[in-house]
């Protein structure tokens, strides 16, 4: 059985996905798009040369019966209502991030999910999907490194998007961490601080960068993030974790090293694309081989809402300089891993 899939968003990822559900992935092919602008939905299908109608009304592409499940891509603040409306319809929906733009808005779709019953989202995290994070979280569990104690942490890249708010460097940057050391660490926020050092002269007028992001979980740990939106030589994503009797850390991707020239250099990727190229068709293709098997799965609703509700406290305690509390309500045993 092919799953028909429709796609909402044909801005650069969107693209992407559609490209790996047509020509990379199995068991799913793209035959409805839309996007804010018909023609640029009509350039994707033909470029990626797909056999998709393009609607312009995304709900009536929601609702169209040769649709079988949805992947939003459009930009965040749209995607409560995509979501929301996925669900209404009962198909299955893979978001990419954020769930939504405010924890509010995720809180009624997790709301919205529990009242239908049965899980319809899958949110587009794909650290746990990556096999570096894969590997750095079997060495945890393991007990190779005994308990975590610390996190060190970096997300640079080489510049920001045109728009960007020193927020985003929380809400588009460090929500990938805000998730993915959840998953690593198996353990929730309790509070966030935010300390800007010197700001690079590289950084739009108005906006503060580098920022350092303190965390502290609810076990104790304790995890520093660097974030850098315009460090200039390239995309890179380091993580550390120090443990009671060992450190473990994220290996780099795999690329040459070269001697040449009395020198001795490895290249370092300048596109997230590439960086985490391998971890998106693994996502993807775990949600359509759940959806084979008639379930959703990976992180979820509510793993967007607590992720959400952590940056929400970053975004204040940037403001504020204080420390902020994370408050997560008890997980809904609708959540509760199987
Ligand atoms: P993008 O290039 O700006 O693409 C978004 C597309 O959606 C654009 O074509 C945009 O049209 C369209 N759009 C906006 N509002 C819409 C609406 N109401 N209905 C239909 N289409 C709409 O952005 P992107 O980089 O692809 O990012 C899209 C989403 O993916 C964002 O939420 C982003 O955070 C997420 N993302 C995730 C990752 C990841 O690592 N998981 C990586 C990149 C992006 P206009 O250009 O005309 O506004």
């Amino acid at each position: 059985m092919t799953l028909r899939f429709a796609v909402i968003g044909t801005g650069a990822i969107g693209r992407e996905h559609i490209r790996r559900c047509s020509h990379t992935l199995v068991g799913a092919s793209v035959v409805a798009v839309n996007d804010i602008d018909p023609a640029a939905a009509a350039r994707a299908v033909d470029q990626l040369q797909i056999d998709a109608t393009v609607y312009e009304d995304p709900h009536a592409l929601i609702r169209a019966a040769n649709v079988d499940a949805v992947l939003v891509t459009s930009w965040g603040p749209s995607h409560e209502e995509f979501v929301l409306a996925c669900i209404a319809a009962g198909k299955p929906v893979f978001c990419e991030k954020p769930l939504a733009t405010t924890a509010e808005a995720c809180r009624r779709i997790v709301e919205a999910e529990v009242a239908h019953g049965k899980r319809l989202v899958q949110v587009g995290f794909m650290r746990s999907f990556d096999e570096g994070f894969r590997q750095l979280k079997q060495v945890i569990d393991a007990g190779q490194i005994g308990a975590p104690l610390m996190v060190h942490a970096i997300h640079r890249n080489p510049q920001p998007a045109p728009n960007y708010q020193t927020s985003m460097g929380i809400t588009d940057t460090l929500i990938h961490e805000l998730d993915g050391l959840r998953w690593l660490l198996e353990d929730d926020y309790k509070s966030v601080q935010v300390v800007f050092p010197r700001s690079s002269s590289q950084a739009a007028a108005g906006t503060r960068d580098p920022q350092i992001i303190l965390l502290e979980t609810r076990q104790g740990i304790r995890i520093d993030v660097e974030v850098f939106v315009n460090c200039r030589y390239g995309y890179d994503v380091q993580c550390q974790v120090v443990g009671e009797t060992g450190v473990a850390a994220l290996p780099e991707p795999a690329a040459v090293s070269l001697r040449s020239q009395a020198r001795f250099s490895t290249p370092i990727l300048t596109d997230w694309k590439d960086r985490f190229i391998a971890a998106y068709d693994v996502e993807l293709q775990f949600f359509i081989d759940a959806l084979r098997r008639g379930e959703v799965q990976g992180p979820s609703a509510w793993d967007g809402y607590a992720a959400a509700v952590a940056a929400d406290a970053c975004v204040k305690a940037q403001a504020s300089g204080a420390i902020e509390p994370v408050e997560l309500p008890e997980r809904p045993a609708f959540y509760n891993p199987h």
